[in-house]
């Protein structure tokens, strides 16, 4: 199995590169993020309990969002017979180590961890502009700047968690899209 680490700050091109990653190899794509708005937009007793943090800019609780990640995997073994690109999780410490315990039980591991970089400044222009052009609540000036708080304090010290790992790639986040994708690309293929 190929199972792959879509890494980086809100804005960073997660959602955009695993569209890509998707139609190059065949993997399952989980969206941590689409599974919540998903359920949000249902009406779901999770999608309200979701609408909370995520208006505000913060996590869902670990507990609940290892949960989801579990039921997701359980229900798609089919579909992610080749591999899955985690996107939008983990986020936290207590995540990853979780994703570990999870994909060690399923006989597996995480494969690579592609870390996109982007400057913070891209990522609020990317972030503003993305709310102007889908209405996505969270994608507003007041938000961001608490999920980029969130990021630099609760996800991006798992940086160092893969690094240690030896999993971490960094992929320069900025410039053409299809460029970063080569890079990308090449990164994936390197662990092939
Ligand atoms: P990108 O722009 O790179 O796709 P993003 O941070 O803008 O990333 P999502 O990954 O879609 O957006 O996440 C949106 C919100 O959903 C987060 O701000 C958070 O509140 C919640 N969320 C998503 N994944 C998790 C997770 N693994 N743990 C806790 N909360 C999460
Ligand atoms: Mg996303």
């Amino acid at each position: 199995m190929l199972n792959i680490v879509i890494f980086g700050a809100p804005g960073s091109g997660k959602g955009t590169q695993s569209d890509n990653l998707i139609k190059t190899y065949n993997l399952f794509h989980i969206s941590t993020g689409d599974v919540l708005r998903d359920n949000i937009k249902r009406g779901t007793e999770l999608g309200a309990t979701a609408k909370a943090y995520i208006d505000k800019g913060q996590l869902i609780p670990d507990d609940l969002m290892i949960g989801i990640l579990a039921d997701v995997l359980d229900s798609n073994k089919e579909a992610a017979a080749q591999g899955v690109i985690f996107d939008g999780f983990p986020r936290t410490i207590a995540q990853a180590e979780a994703l570990e315990t999870m994909l060690q039980e399923r006989g597996t591991s995480v494969s690579t961890v592609i870390g996109l970089e982007v400057p913070e400044e891209e990522l609020i222009e990317r972030i503003i502009l993305r709310g102007k052009q889908t209405g996505r609540t969270d994608d507003n000036m007041e938000t961001v700047k608490n999920r980029l708080a969130v990021y630099h304090n609760q996800t991006s010290p798992l940086q160092a968690f893969y690094k240690e790992k030896g999993l971490y790639q960094a992929i320069k986040g900025t410039g053409k899209i299809e460029e970063i994708f080569d890079d990308i690309r090449r990164a994936v293929d390197a662990v092939k």
